[in-house]
């Protein structure tokens, strides 16, 4: 009954074991920690592609009122609201020059899109992969969580199983088994007489102590006299 008990005292501390080894821990920290690399990551491409999309927003703004500064003048011009030929030369020459001006802005504008665009690649790859991740991450808690119900579904078993088998084995015998355990751990609490030899320790126990074991009552446990194990017989 001892070693039954002792049994399942093993499988519960491997259950233990299992439910807080199971691979699904590290690999959920791993893809959090990837995670938290892409958050950085993309930080880094935020701070850059917010610059360069202010500054073509700026620009387009400008260019936005410059147009429409040329067409104000382009109507005058042309709607008769001018009559002096000398201001007319005036104001087409504005025009040239805001429509120069215009066309800077136009080139550096096409120049701050081809800077945007291999930060905004780099933004749209960190998203899918993070969207990866977050998927993978989603199954392996999903796993996880399928994992520990099993290993619960099992350890209520077990522990069920220790119970009734408490139940028979009797108080007495029960606290002497727990004391044993707490002091020597689940593999060595009981061991097997084998011929003279304890199962825990190995060690021979004299022929004296062997016959004083051996009258013991059955129902009365002995211990190993060199591990202090409960002998079994
Ligand atoms: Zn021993």
């Amino acid at each position: 009954m001892l070693v039954q008990l002792q049994e399942l005292d093993t499988r519960l501390s491997q259950l233990s074991h299992r439910y807080a080894t199971l691979p699904e821990h590290q690999q959920i920290t791993e893809v959090q920690g990837e995670e938290v690399r892409l958050g950085e990551q993309l930080d880094t491409v935020m701070i850059e592609l917010k610059v360069l999309r202010r500054s073509q927003i700026d620009r387009e703004a400008e260019v936005q009122g410059l147009e429409d500064k040329i067409a104000k003048s382009t109507s005058a011009l042309y709607g008769g609201e001018i009559t002096s030929p000398k201001d007319a030369v005036a104001m087409q020459s504005e025009i040239e020059s805001i429509s120069r001006r215009q066309a800077v802005l136009e080139d550096q504008i096409i120049e701050v899109m081809e800077q945007i665009e291999p930060f905004a690649l780099e933004e749209a790859g960190i998203e899918a992969q993070r969207s990866v991740g977050g998927e993978t991450l989603r199954d392996l808690e999903e796993q996880l969580a399928v994992a520990q119900a099993e290993i619960e579904v099992e350890q209520r078993a077990v522990n069920t199983e220790r119970a009734q088998l408490e139940e028979h084995a009797g108080e007495d015998l029960v606290a002497l088994y727990d004391r044993n355990r707490n002091r020597m751990g689940d593999h060595t609490a009981v061991g097997r007489l084998v011929g003279s030899s304890c199962g825990a320790c190995f060690l021979g126990i004299s022929a004296v102590e062997i016959d004083r074991i051996r009258r013991l009552p059955s129902n009365e446990p002995s211990e190993c006299p060199e591990c202090g194990a409960l002998l079994i017989r």
